[in-house]
């Protein structure tokens, strides 16, 4: 079987890093924003990290464009459609969308609306292609602590239909997790699923504390527990799922080489590594892609594959039904 023919499920790809080129340049222009070259191939380049950048910092001024146009319900709506329509066209069945609210009021929009905008646009979406999806919300961990609460009430009401966890993101600088305790615990009471970013760029004590302290099911990236005993032991003792994210990893320095990228080892050693995109547009890839750099690296195949999408099943936060339909899928 081909990577593009193969089903998949991809749990880690932010909305604001994967929109259409072309739909930014009409959202721009839609808004009145002044482009310094209207030219979609300027555009194109403005939004896509190249791959000799200097850090995640670097990587990260690439959604500063996309979130200027991503300020009205209706911009909301028809890039989680689009992404959805994107995501199925490779074979993606279930997807979950993350973005952070906190970033989409610069117009005025409050945290609910904006959560009740992309969520429409997913729903939209399922209707209209074969595949499901739900939303992560994150919080930029920089932030003021207080300002989470104001994003987990406003998605209370949508969740279990259409939203379903929370997650930390953004630079790694210091540790983070235990300025978020109390938040997170208010979180899962009310039945959100958490899983965060960490471990990306070197700070393993982030991945230990985050599943410890926060009550992570799963860690965004993880990369650093190659050299931390102690975060690997964790992670692998609480059956926590790794969202593995290679290309990215690759643009931001986290790892120098694919062949060096640390998911071969963990996957031999049943830790359970899914793969992911990260960001379809800023990192210029797919899940179709993420499969076939993955494939030549370690000279994998189906076996690969089948575990992969096995263990991104499991740590879906879908619903039953959901997943069960996801699995029947293996069959056919
Ligand atoms: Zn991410």
């Amino acid at each position: 079987m081909n990577a593009l023919k193969i089903p998949k499920v991809e749990l880690h790809c932010h909305l604001d890093g994967s929109l259409r080129p072309e739909t930014v340049l009409e959202l721009a222009r839609l808004m009145h924003i002044e482009l310094p070259d209207e030219s979609i191939e300027a555009v194109r380049e403005s939004l896509i990290a190249p791959s000799d950048c200097d850090s995640l910092d670097t990587y990260l001024k690439r959604f500063d464009l996309p979130i200027e146009v991503m300020q009205t319900e209706y911009a909301l709506e028809r890039v989680a459609y689009e992404l959805m329509e994107d995501a199925s066209k490779e074979n993606v069945k279930y997807i979950e969308i993350r973005f952070a609210p906190q970033q989409h009021m610069k117009k005025g929009l409050d945290h609910k609306t904006i959560i009740e905008s992309v969520v429409k646009g997913v729903k939209r979406a399922e209707q209209a292609f074969e595949i499901k999806g739900n939303v992560i919300l994150s919080y930029l961990r920089h932030s003021d602590v207080q300002g989470i609460y104001d994003m987990i009430d406003a998605g209370q009401s949508l969740l279990g239909d259409g939203v379903v966890a929370v997650d930390l993101c953004a630079g790694e600088h210091d540790l983070f997790a235990s300025r978020f305790k109390e938040a997170f615990s208010y979180a899962r009471e009310l039945g959100y699923r958490v899983t965060i970013h960490a471990g990306e760029t070197g700070i393993a004590q982030n991945m230990t504390e985050s599943i410890l302290l926060l009550g992570a099911e799963r860690i965004g990236h993880g990369v650093a527990m190659m050299n931390d005993a102690e975060a690997y032991e964790c992670v692998k003792s609480n059956n926590v799922i790794l969202e593995c994210c290679p290309t990215s990893n690759l643009q931001t320095k986290a790892i120098l080489d694919i062949k060096a990228h640390p998911i071969a080892q963990f996957y031999e050693d049943g830790i359970l590594v899914t793969l992911n995109t990260d960001n379809r547009t800023v990192s210029e890839t797919d899940m179709t892609h993420e499969f076939q750099i993955v494939h030549t690296a370690f000279d994998y195949d189906t076996a690969f594959d089948i575990q992969i999408y096995k263990n991104s099943v499991k740590g879906a936060f879908a619903d039953d039904a959901t997943k069960a339909w996801l699995l029947t899928l293996l069959e056919s």
